[in-house]
């Protein structure tokens, strides 16, 4: 299962992609947003649409979150590099949903930051309510899918504020996309890598998560009701640095696709 978010004359829709002689095409309207994952996408109420090309779509972020939820240092090899310790526990902040950006938007650096970073990271939809989840219970059916996440970082206003919200959350600061597919397992390992200009920067594996996707979301449920179509990003791999004005960022996720962003000042 493949969806993207797009828009078409002036409205936004919810598409199903399928591979359409090896390319990636948005083949049906999905009438309502894909949610819970008893009911498979493919059969959520739909409408036919003269295909349009993933690649020339006009896609917006494919979600709409009630929040987004990160993880931080979730890989021993970032930790490091920033010269931090290796959590006991999730570490847990937010990004605002005014934060999101459409694959191919304008990242706009803020005149208030001399120092922005890329984070390329696996995002994980939630498809139905998901609180206080026990020990025992499986989080599988709490999952919708996947995409990538770039959980960009005013990585000086991060150190100077003590705490992250600033940092993280300015308008464009998160990018999401291009779509949301159900089709990899982040605990066998997913590779998560991230270029600047086309120079790889990061090249992580979601087998090297210091907390494993169950740990995440039990963790997070146990604080606050996770509702369907929340985001959680679960931290980036070792390999962040700084961007300027007019680079290129491309998350890619093997089985989800490239997110690409430029940047700017604002
Ligand atoms: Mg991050």
């Amino acid at each position: 299962m493949k969806y993207c978010r797009f828009e078409l004359n002036g409205s936004a829709h919810y598409g199903l992609v399928e591979p359409v002689a090896g390319n990636d095409e948005i083949t049906r309207l999905l009438l309502q947003p894909p949610q819970d994952s008893d009911g498979d996408v493919e059969g959520l109420p739909s409408r036919r649409m003269d295909r349009i090309p993933l690649a020339q779509a006009s896609l917006l972020a494919p979600v709409q979150p009630s929040k987004i939820v990160c993880v931080g240092r979730n890989y021993r090899e970032h930790a490091a590099e920033l010269g931090n310790e290796v959590p006991q526990e999730p570490l847990l902040f937010f990004k605002p949903p005014s934060s999101l950006l459409p694959p191919g938007g304008t990242i706009l650096r803020p005149k208030v930051s001399t120092r922005t970073d890329y984070e390329g990271e696996l995002g994980v939809v939630i498809a139905r309510r998901c609180r206080n989840l026990a020990e025992s219970e499986d989080v599988r059916p709490y999952i919708l899918g996947y995409t990538c996440v770039n959980d960009f970082t005013a990585r000086d206003l991060q150190n100077k504020d003590g705490q992250w919200t600033r940092a993280k959350g300015f308008d464009t600061f998160c990018p999401v996309g291009p779509l949301v597919t159900d089709g990899l397992d982040p605990w066998a390992g997913v590779q998560v890598e991230t270029r600047v200009n086309g120079e790889v920067r990061q090249s992580g594996n979601t087998k090297d998560f210091i907390f494993p996707l169950n740990v995440i979301i039990r963790y997070i449920s146990q604080v606050m009701t996770l509702e369907p179509g929340d985001l959680i990003a679960t931290g980036t791999p070792k390999g962040v640095g700084p961007v300027v004005a007019s680079d290129v960022i491309e998350v890619s996720i093997e089985g989800i696709g490239q997110l690409r962003n430029p940047v700017a000042d604002r």
